[in-house]
Formats: C-alpha cells, structure tokens, sequence
C-alpha cells in the first residue's frame, strides 16, 4: 500500500503540473489578442487620416481651378469696365468686378484653411504610421514568442503522458478509477493529512484513522470531501489550490 500511496502522489504532482502547462498554453492567445485588436485600430485609423487627406487635397484643386476661372471671369469684367459707353454700363461692370473680387476672397480663405488641414492629416499621418510599425514589430516578435513557448508547453505535456502511464501502472485499477473520479470532479484528489486534520477541507479526522494514516498501510478518503488522504508529518506541497479547474 505505502508504494501505491506514493503513486498516487506522485501523479496528483504530475496532473497539477499538466495542469498548470494546460492552463498556460491556453492562456498564451490570450495574451497578444489586446496586441492585434491595437494593431487593427491603428490600421483603421490611419486608413481614415489618409481617406481625408485624399479628400482635402481633391476639394484642393477643385478650389485651385474654381479660382482660375474667378481671375478669367474678372478679367473680361475689366474689359467691359474699360469699353463701358455709359454710367449704366460701368456701374454695372464695376458691380461685376466687386462680386468676383469678394468670390475669389472667400475662395482664398477656403484654401488656406484647406492648406492647414492637409498639413495636419500629414503630420498625423506620418506620428501614426511611425507608431502603427513599432506596433506591428512588437506584436510580429510577441507571436514568435508565443508560438515557440507553445511548442514548449506541448512538448513538456507529451512527455507527461508516458510519464502518467508509467506511475499509474503502479497503482490498482480500482485505486486507480477512485483518483480519476476525485480528479475529475474536485481538481485534487490526494491530499495531506497534517496535525489531525485534512488539508483539502480542513475537517478533523477521527484519531483511529489518523494513526491508520500514519502508518500507511491503509487508504483513507476524508469523510467530508472524499479526496485521498496521505499522512504527513510537516506540511506537504500537495495542498489543493483554492480554485484549480478540473478538465
Ligand atoms: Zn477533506
């Protein structure tokens, strides 16, 4: 019994191991998913800094050739001023004139702002691209990572599994089938007994158990959680973690 007992230690250490490789490789994703969404934003902003970039400096020469046709406007206006045969005429030239003069006012106006908007999508641009690349670098190299710790990770949980089937040859079907129920159902199966008491659920275990438990000849389960009791003098390393999965 005392070498079966020592089985199932040693694979309660293994499974937390597994666990532990389990719970980590699936976390791995995870862990650069906020890194791509970033990236994504990033790209979206930039598509739309440089979408209204194109779209001012369109509006921009649209501008540029409205005020080309404002200056030839306003030189046939100066030719009627000059060929004007009466008051009527040049008062009415002259009106023409001032109309195109305020047109091509406000047209000059609208393109220096047009001006200072493009210079502004530029700058942006140029501040967003620069930050977008560092992001794509840090994510390319972050992946790199990841991927070559999966590999790790999954390696390790290969070599686990020749590892469990050798420990549970060690061990009864029927002791073997009590672990797997445990298992399954509470994460840790085998726990410490220590200073009387069970360290899975901490409830009292009578004192004619106990001493069974110290001499180790007999499996016990606690009477209250069911998980298999092993006798320790000081405390042990196999102490359920407050919330550890099961599979
Ligand atoms: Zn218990």
């Amino acid at each position: 019994m005392k070498s079966e007992l020592a089985a199932l230690e040693e694979l309660q250490s293994l499974d937390l191991e597994t666990l532990k490789l389990r719970n980590e490789l699936k976390a791995l994703p995870e862990s650069i998913k906020q890194m791509r969404e970033d990236v994504a934003r990033m790209g979206e902003l930039l598509e739309r800094e440089r979408q209204r970039l194109t779209e001012a400096e369109t509006w921009k020469t649209e501008r540029e050739k409205d005020l080309a046709q404002q200056n030839d406007l306003i030189g046939k206006s100066r030719a009627k001023l000059q060929g004007a045969r009466n008051e009527k005429e040049n008062k009415a030239a002259q009106r023409e004139i001032d109309a195109i003069r305020k047109n091509i006012q406000d047209r000059e106006e609208e393109t220096l702002k047009i001006l200072e908007a493009i210079e502004q999508y530029r700058v942006a641009i140029l501040a967003h691209s620069k930050e977008f690349g560092e992001l794509e670098e840090h994510l390319l190299e972050s992946e790199k990572e990841v991927q070559a710790r999966m590999t790790v990770l999954e390696s390790s949980m290969g070599k686990t599994d020749s590892e469990r089937k050798e420990i549970a040859s060690r061990i009864s079907s029927q002791v073997y089938r009590l672990y797997e129920r445990i298992h399954k159902r509470l994460g840790v199966a085998v726990v410490s007994a220590v200073d009387g008491k069970c360290t899975g659920c901490h409830m009292e275990i009578l004192a004619q158990r106990y001493n069974e438990l110290i001499r180790g000849d007999v499996l016990h389960q606690c009477t209250n959680c069911f998980r298999i009791l092993i006798y320790k003098g000081a405390r042990s390393s196999i102490e359920p973690q407050s919330q550890v999965d099961s599979h």
